[in-house]
């Protein structure tokens, strides 16, 4: 196999420059806000080994995750920006993330007191404005803002912050819940608390509604160069995709009109054509899904994907252009370089670019450029 150009037989191709141009866009767009960096799901299958130290080196006021075992393994790799990590399981540890000076959000009272028994945790209150998800529920919020208090006067906690997160699902709900994060915060005032950072948007509520940004945002899928949805043009703000997805062609064959294509035939060549054998499959992220629907390039050539793509490897058909063993493959990267995208690929398995990026597998090595 050809290793000329570098690329590995697969390999995730992770632009750093176009993450640091993101990031300084994304900064620029929503000053003067603090900005948290969201790096959870390792970077969103980017590698947080790779990104969370270039984010930090491009300024991130914050890094954002959602475990601590995610937080506490950037601890160890050196990053010493301020983190908050917000998802707990029923028993998780927090003293380990006081030690380490991680703020911890918290969702719940008992959450709260188990954060005070770790020793003097700096927390940032989580509210539910209206997601359902995690968060403070409502019927709670009396009870946790009055209990932080009593807890920070004691000197056992320090209350950061105070965030929500909302559901993006339309400008009128987006503002409703805004309201009830609104009404939160002044709740959380009148019981003593004078929380410093109020953070409410994401992504998409950062770059198009600026009175969501209030002291901070979090921003995660836009630093990695795709949309929150499709009313975020990322090209137009200059945003590039971080991420390529590639390999080396593994085999090419020849076949004849009417040949069974992969598991259960659910494609048959038409006519004679040249099959490429792809060596990346859903156990690399590659979406089972898109299976006969979505395109690669092969030498800068758009061809399609045929037949059903396998735990490891999938099928291409060349028609009668050139194909090699070891020509370069990329399934998903940058359109500006005549690449799919991954929000082509997303289209073509029915869901979002986050999931796209995000289920690249950990046989597939995360490679700087
Ligand atoms: C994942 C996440 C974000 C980042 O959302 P994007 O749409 O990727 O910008 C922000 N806040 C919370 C609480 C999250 O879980």
């Amino acid at each position: 196999m050809s290793q000329d150009t570098g690329v590995a037989f697969r390999q995730a191709t992770i632009d750093l420059d176009a993450l640091r141009s993101n990031f300084a866009i994304l900064r620029e767009a929503v000053a003067p806000s603090v900005v948290m960096a969201v790096v959870k799901a390792d970077a969103y299958g980017h590698g947080a080994a790779l990104v969370a130290p270039a984010l930090a080196e491009s300024g991130a006021d914050w890094l954002g995750v959602a475990d601590l075992g995610e937080a506490l393994a950037l601890r160890a790799a050196g990053i010493t920006t301020p983190l908050l990590a917000w998802l707990h399981g029923p028993s998780t540890a927090f003293a380990p993330a006081v030690d380490a000076g991680i703020d911890i959000g918290v969702s719940s009272l008992d959450q709260l007191e188990r954060a005070a028994a770790a020793g003097r945790a700096a927390v940032q209150l989580k509210v539910d404005s209206g997601l359902s998800r995690n968060g403070i529920a409502p019927a709670e919020r009396a009870a946790v803002f009055e209990r932080a208090a009593a807890l920070q006067r004691s000197g056992d906690i320090r209350v950061r912050g105070i965030f929500s997160h909302l559901s993006n699902t339309s400008a009128v709900d987006d503002a409703r819940q805004k309201q009830v994060f609104e009404r939160a915060v002044a709740e959380a005032r009148a019981a003593g608390l004078d929380p410093e950072l109020r953070h409410l948007a994401s992504t998409q509520a950062s770059l198009e509604q600026p009175s969501f940004r209030f002291d901070m945002v979090r921003i995660g899928i836009g630093l990695y160069g795709l949309p929150a949805a499709n009313s975020v043009d990322v090209a137009a703000l200059g945003l590039r995709p971080v991420m390529q997805l590639e390999a080396r062609v593994a085999a090419v064959r020849r076949v004849p009109a009417g040949t069974g294509v992969s598991y259960g035939y659910t494609h048959r060549t038409e006519h004679e054509t040249t099959l490429a054998l792809v060596p990346l499959g859903y156990a690399d992220g590659v979406p089972r899904a898109a299976s006969s629907r979505a395109e690669v390039s092969i030498n800068g050539r758009r061809c399609p994907v045929v037949g059903r793509i396998a735990m490891d490897q999938f099928l291409v058909d060349v028609g009668e252009g050139a194909a090699r063993v070891g020509d370069r493959v990329v399934l998903w990267g940058d359109p500006a370089d005549g690449a799919q995208s991954a929000e082509d690929w997303a289209a073509a398995a029915d869901t979002i670019g986050y999931e796209i990026v995000t289920r690249v597998g950990p046989r597939v090595p995360r490679v700087a450029r």
